[in-house]
């Protein structure tokens, strides 16, 4: 257990609090407190302090950057980016997993820099983000990095980050013209963790896919993609035996656990469905595509 209070700040700067996580190896930062508050009732962290990244203005908020990315501020919550219409075409699955967070007190409290952070392969961003092709934002006490967001997930709850470092924001590549994205979402009941997740993003282009991104999530310590998969993909029509085949070497690839949620076995049987299912949802109302 902590000896003393556990002390509570809330810096107006990022240097601030990176400052005052570097003073305190038991100092956490604190976003929506979604998951972290849950954590500390039940005893499973005793930090120190908590270092609020509330007050801090570049973490908040979702803008355009002069290229087309779309930059989203670490403490812009689930809500926000549910709510976000210039999130779509490719961009469109990042707010479809924001919409399919819980119900609607964690999405107002729980926080995109949070959720990633806190790198639970069962929650909804890392999959969709990693289809998305997204890389993320962090201050370290020497200076700033990015992260490609496939390197960011090393293990269940594990994250790439160091200790003192702070995810500022996560940054969406530009949409391009053709692009079309879904994420799907299966779970046991409304407002649950997922089952088995799916995130997509391609390009259509010549009446036949030109570039394709999937991950599966729920399925392992980290969201999955299998690159030689997802480039057999590449210039067919997603036809049913393609998508078949892809489907098979996501099976293949991933490692799930049996827990609450669904067995082991059950989860394989749910990857084909739902990777053809995010496929055709991206596909739907392109003029030519066969969804
Ligand atoms: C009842 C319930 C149901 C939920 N259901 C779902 C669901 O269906 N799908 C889903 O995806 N998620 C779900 N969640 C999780 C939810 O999405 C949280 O938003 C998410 O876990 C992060 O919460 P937060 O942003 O409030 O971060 P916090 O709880 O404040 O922090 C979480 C962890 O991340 C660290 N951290 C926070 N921000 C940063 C940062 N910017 N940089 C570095 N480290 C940081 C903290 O120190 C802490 O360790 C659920 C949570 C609850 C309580």
């Amino acid at each position: 257990m902590t000896e003393g209070p556990m002390l509570f700040s809330e810096p107006n700067t990022i240097d601030e609090a990176i400052t005052q996580l570097a003073a305190d190896d038991g100092a956490k930062c604190f976003s929506g407190g979604a998951t972290l508050v849950a954590m500390l009732n039940a005893g499973l962290v005793q930090p120190t302090r908590l270092v609020s990244l509330a007050n801090i203005a570049e973490l908040q908020g979702i803008a355009v950057t002069p290229d087309g990315r779309v930059r989203i501020g670490a403490m812009t919550s689930h809500a926000t980016v549910a709510r976000d219409r210039r999130l779509v075409g490719g961009l469109g699955l990042v707010r479809e997993a924001a919409a399919q967070i819980a119900h609607p007190a964690i999405r107002n409290m729980g926080t995109i820099g949070g959720a990633v952070a806190h790198a639970d392969p069962s929650s909804d961003y890392p999959g969709a983000l990693m289809a998305a092709g997204a890389e993320v934002e962090i201050a370290c006490p020497h200076g700033r990095r990015t992260c490609a967001i496939d390197d960011l997930f090393v293990d269940y709850l594990t994250s790439a980050l160091e200790p003192g470092e702070v995810i500022t924001g996560v940054v969406v590549p530009a949409p391009m013209p053709g692009e079309r994205s879904a994420y799907v979402k299966f779970s046991r009941v409304d407002g649950d963790y997922a089952t088995v997740s799916v995130g997509v993003r391609l390009t259509w282009a010549d009446d036949a896919c030109a570039a394709i991104r999937i991950a599966v999530g729920s399925c392992g310590p980290v969201p999955i993609r299998v690159p030689d998969a997802e480039r057999s993909l590449v210039g067919t029509r997603l036809d049913d035996d393609a998508l078949r085949s892809a489907a098979q070497a996501y099976v293949d690839a991933t490692d799930p656990i049996d827990d609450l949620r669904g067995t082991a076995e059950y989860r394989l049987m749910l990857i084909p469905g739902l990777i053809e299912r995010a496929v055709r949802g991206a596909l739907a109302g392109l003029p030519g595509a066969s969804a």
